[in-house]
Order: structure tokens, then sequence, then C-alpha cells
């Protein structure tokens, strides 16, 4: 859990980072240090499924995650019963997007979508102003994807075989390859496949979101080999169908995070102004 103070124009102070063990040990110690601050507000970007409903009776929770202690805690409560100011409350993800749209490389833009593809892989959508949540919040990095002729590999998701997130977050490939993703750096054709599958579930994100950025984060994104990859394949997928200005520029289109993996932190002290003011 990384804590940090912060002001309304995105500068960080300070921050700690606390290992996520369970509430009744975790929490405590996230609170102590807030306390010591007085803070006015907070922003809270959690690892999810989150429940981001404000008229729901279980809003705040984090609902069926598989960090086990931590399902169905109602994080929000437990931090403004604590420190007695107003909480913002989204996945990690949107406030990934929401620190670039305010801060980033994105700022000014009306809908942009942010992947984070690690040891699992989360999609925030930033879209006219708000975040994107609907009946839940996106969850596309479980879209089927499909499978390529010459891949053997049966997927890991327990829920789906050929999810996104089950065929190409980092421990996907480590299992397909039976190395770590940081040890098969030269071999292009691991790298190769990954830009297939995740362009294909960025094909559909263009056609369905139509986002004028999509931006990557995470750790399997440190290989910057992949970026012309999948900018490659996205353009093969779409075959000339879609003919904006943004396509037409795929290495202004598809590109790294631009906030030096501060893009959460600051998203968070956005979430926090907005719960100040009650936007
Ligand atoms: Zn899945």
């Amino acid at each position: 859990m990384v804590c940090a103070i912060g002001d309304e124009t995105g500068k960080i102070f300070e921050q700690i980072s606390i290992p996520t063990i369970t509430p009744e040990e975790t929490v405590p110690k996230m609170v102590e240090y807030f306390k010591k601050a007085n803070v006015e507000a907070l922003g809270i970007a959690c690892f999810g499924p989150i429940d981001p409903d404000k008229s729901s009776p279980t809003y705040g929770h984090i609902t069926s995650t598989p960090k086990l202690p931590w399902q169905n805690y109602n994080i929000v409560k437990a931090f403004e019963d604590a420190l007695g100011c107003p909480a913002g409350f989204d996945t990690d993800v949107n406030g990934s997007v929401l620190g670039e749209a305010t801060f980033g490389q994105a700022k000014g833009k009306k809908c942009v979508a942010y992947a984070t593809i690690g040891t699992g892989v989360g999609v925030g959508v930033f879209i006219e102003g708000k975040l994107l949540h609907g009946m839940l919040h996106p969850e596309a990095g479980h879209v089927l994807i499909q499978r390529r002729a010459d891949d053997g590999y049966p997927g890991r998701c327990p829920f789906h075989k050929n999810c996104l997130e089950g065929m190409a977050a980092g421990p996907a490939i480590e299992e397909r390859w039976g190395k770590k993703a940081i040890e098969l750096k030269d071999k292009k054709e691991v790298w190769d496949l990954e830009a297939y599958y995740i362009a294909q579930a960025l094909t559909g994100y263009v056609l369905t979101l139509s986002p004028e950025m999509i931006i990557l984060g995470g750790g399997v994104m440190h290989q910057e080999q992949l970026f012309p990859m999948i900018r490659n394949y996205v353009k093969e997928m779409l075959n000339g169908y879609i003919k904006t200005e943004e396509i037409g520029n795929m290495d202004s289109y598809i590109v790294p995070a631009s906030l030096h993996d501060d893009q959460g932190i600051m998203g968070c002290l956005e979430l926090a102004r907005r719960a100040l003011k009650n936007e």
C-alpha cells in the first residue's frame, strides 16, 4: 500500500510503502500516517473488484478480491471513521488514468483508456471528465482474445482460459516460456506473441470506447520493445477501418505512462480533491 501526502496541484510531498497483509494489521498503520499529516481529504485507488457505487449498500467495499483477508472489507468507512475527512474511492487503474488525464500527457482529452499489464491486467477509463463505472467498473483485462494457432499454452485465468490476463499477464509469460519475463528480453518470439495478444484487446478498446489515447503501464510494459510491435498489430487488426488523426499517429496514440510511476498517487490526489469539493 503506497501512502502519500500531496496537494491539489499533483505535488507529492512525501510517501511511504506499507505491506498489504490484513486489514487489521495494515490499515491502522496507514491511518496513523495520515493522522499525523492532518489530511483534509483522502483519495483511495484500490485493487479490486470494488464497489464504487455511492448508492449501493456495499459502497466502499473491496468485494471478490483474490486477496482473501480483504474480501468484503469496507475500506472507505475504515478511513472516514478514523480520519473524519471525506474520501474518494475508485479502482487502482481508474486512479492511474485520472492521474494521467489531470496532470499528465492525457490532460485535456475527453476519453482515455489506461491498461496496466503486470501480474494481472487492469483497465481504467476516463470519459468526459469522469471515471467509467456503469454496472461495476471496467474489467477489460478479462476480455476474450483469440489464441494464435502456434500457441499451445492453455491460459491461466481460473474464470476464462483465453482472456488477456490469462494469456498475457506476467505469470502467463513465465509459465508459457519457463522463464521470468525479464530473462526473455532478447527472445523476439516472446514479445511478438505478447504484442499480438495485447493488440487484440486494444483493438477492442479502440472500437468500443473510442479513446483519444491509450496508455500502457505495469511491469510487462517495461519491455519497451513491445510498443512498436503493439502499434503495428493494432494498425493491422483495424485494417484501415478507423481513419482518425490519432490512428494515423500511432506513436502518440499508444504510449507509456508519463508520470514516472506516480500516476496512481497523483490520481489519488485528484480523487481527494474531488471528494473534498463534492465533485
Ligand atoms: Zn479472465
